[in-house]
């Protein structure tokens, strides 16, 4: 029996069930195969700088293959529907009797599997799609009625159950090289056309290697830190773990396991830092969950249905002003920046620039997410639409539609001393640690020596513009005084 692993989202040798899979009774051996699915990734709003890491953690990838005597093939799909017959006649020129792939979740990504297994078994190979992306399969931990939990409190205390209860979450023996095939692995290309990133590779070091190194860091001391310091963004203070486990260098498991090691075991309680860490990983499994259990999430649709009802501004200039990072509110503009310059974005600051772009700015939450997409080297379709559903109140489990952040005092509360908005919003860098968050409340006189804009928006009149508009559709609280002022 010759086995092809199918490589997607799932860079990495450890902890890899598909391969893991192909290699158990493979007695002539295993190839692996990545495709290059340009149209894929241009539909789906793969950002150049994710696709860089993508190629450059393959590098990494095919040398640890090779160790195992798996040779890694790169294969041009430029089209969509040409995958199946791709994949059925690589499996024809070098005799293989099986495909294993990992499940991908996403509703366009489980219907190209669906044809793949057709031409498959069509050309009589097997094809095994194999669940690896979560700690726990999406589905497998439901309400009492057997419904998808749609918040995220009862699903975490469910998670926790299931995993102690019926276990699951391992982490996989490592692997034994193969047979010999005598086939070579292809040369990685080292760019691929309309995918030409400008964020310094350096920044985010590609590979499983790497993945470790930095969960290891990790987990040797900020991680005792994370809960109180993870919402400051001038501090290195969470993981960045999220590009390798976008592109799956690491496993969940793998993650969870380090985080039981410094908590001696436990899910919750224990170590604060660490306890919240593995909670962390939970909104990963709970928003995947969502997407399998409300697919409607992944065709740009709202999970709550009625706020689609709301008729969002159309503004293409103040779009640009916040993509730009030219909103005159330095904490959104040092964020929108970051994004631009790193390709990556601190989890307060999503949350911030998101609301801005929902809430202050009253622009259509689609337009953000597909900008955050476009742009993100982590950009991962579940926890994106998550973060925006939540943002925009129009999500499961979402912030309430009153609860809009004032980015002013967001930003004297999360950058006290304004570090974070001088590293990005230089222009402003020698302002005081206190005006540096509003520059437009400076005398005039001093405001024209610098060349930052006024505020795009009111802050005061957009909150009331965005209850009015989530109360006429019908999500008015139950009285006056839930409307709180955040
Ligand atoms: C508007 C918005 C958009 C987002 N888009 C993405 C995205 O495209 N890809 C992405 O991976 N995350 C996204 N997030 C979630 C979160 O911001 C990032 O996962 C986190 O900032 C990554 O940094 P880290 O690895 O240092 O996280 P850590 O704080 O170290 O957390 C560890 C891991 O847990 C997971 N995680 C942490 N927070 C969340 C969360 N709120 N929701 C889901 N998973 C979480 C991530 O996999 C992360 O790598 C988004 C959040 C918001 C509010």
């Amino acid at each position: 029996m010759r086995s092809l692993v199918w490589f997607r989202t799932d860079l990495r040798v450890a902890d890899n069930t598909a391969l893991r899979r192909a290699c158990a009774g493979a007695d002539r051996g295993v190839l692996a195969v990545f495709l290059l699915s340009t149209q894929e990734w241009a539909e789906h709003d793969w950002a150049a700088v994710k696709v860089d890491f993508a190629l450059r953690t393959l590098r990494a990838l095919s040398a640890s293959l090779a160790r195992l005597k798996i040779p890694l093939l790169i294969a041009p799909a430029p089209r969509r529907a040409e995958i199946p017959g791709i994949i059925a006649s690589l499996c024809r020129e070098h005799g293989c009797d099986a495909v294993y792939a990992n499940r991908e979740y996403e509703v366009n990504e489980a219907r190209r599997d669906e044809r793949a297994g057709e031409a498959l078994r069509a050309a009589g190979v097997r094809f095994e799609v194999c669940e690896d992306q979560c700690i726990l399969p999406p589905g497998s931990v439901r309400t009492g009625t057997g419904a998808f939990f749609t918040v995220f409190t009862p699903f975490k205390k469910a998670f926790y159950r299931v995993l102690t209860e019926q276990g699951g979450g391992a982490v996989a023996p490592g692997l034994r090289p193969q047979a010999e095939t005598g086939v070579r692995a292809s040369e990685i290309p080292a760019r691929v056309e309309g995918f030409e990133s400008s964020v310094d590779p350096a920044l985010w070091p590609a590979g499983e290697d790497a993945a470790l190194a930095r969960l290891r860091w990790f987990c040797a001391g900020p991680i005792s830190r994370y809960k109180e310091r993870r919402d400051f963004p001038g501090e290195d203070s969470t993981s960045r773990l999220s590009p390798y486990l976008a592109i799956g260098a690491v496993s969940p498991r793998v993650c969870l396991r380090a985080a039981l090691e410094v908590n001696e075991g436990r899910l919750d309680a224990g170590d604060p830092g660490a306890a919240h860490f593995i909670s962390e990983l939970v909104w990963r499994e709970f928003y995947k969950h969502m997407l399998v259990g409300f697919p409607r999430v992944c065709m740009g649709r709202a999970f709550k249905p009625a706020t689609e009802r709301i008729r969002w501004a159309e503004n293409p200039a103040h779009l640009e002003a916040w993509a730009q990072g030219r909103t005159g509110y330095p904490i959104v503009d040092a964020a929108m920046r970051q994004l631009a310059q790193t390709g990556w974005m601190h989890n307060r600051l999503r949350m911030i620039a998101a609301m801005f772009l929902a809430k202050d700015l009253f622009l259509d939450w689609r337009l953000g997410e597909r900008h955050f997409m476009r742009r993100l080297i982590d950009g991962d379709l579940a926890n994106n639409n998550g973060g925006w559903q939540w943002s925009a109140g129009t999500g499961a489990d979402a912030a309430p539609y009153f609860r809009v952040f004032n980015p002013f005092s967001q930003s004297r509360k999360f950058d006290p001393g304004g570090a974070f908005i001088r590293r990005y919003v230089p222009e402003l860098a020698d302002l005081s640690d206190d005006d540096i968050h509003d520059p437009s409340a400076l005398p005039m006189l001093l405001r024209t020596r610098i060349d930052y804009p006024e505020p795009i928006v009111d802050h005061a009149r957009a909150r009331d513009r965005v209850i009015a508009a989530f109360r006429a559709i019908g999500e008015a609280p139950a009285d006056d005084a839930a409307v709180r002022r955040d």
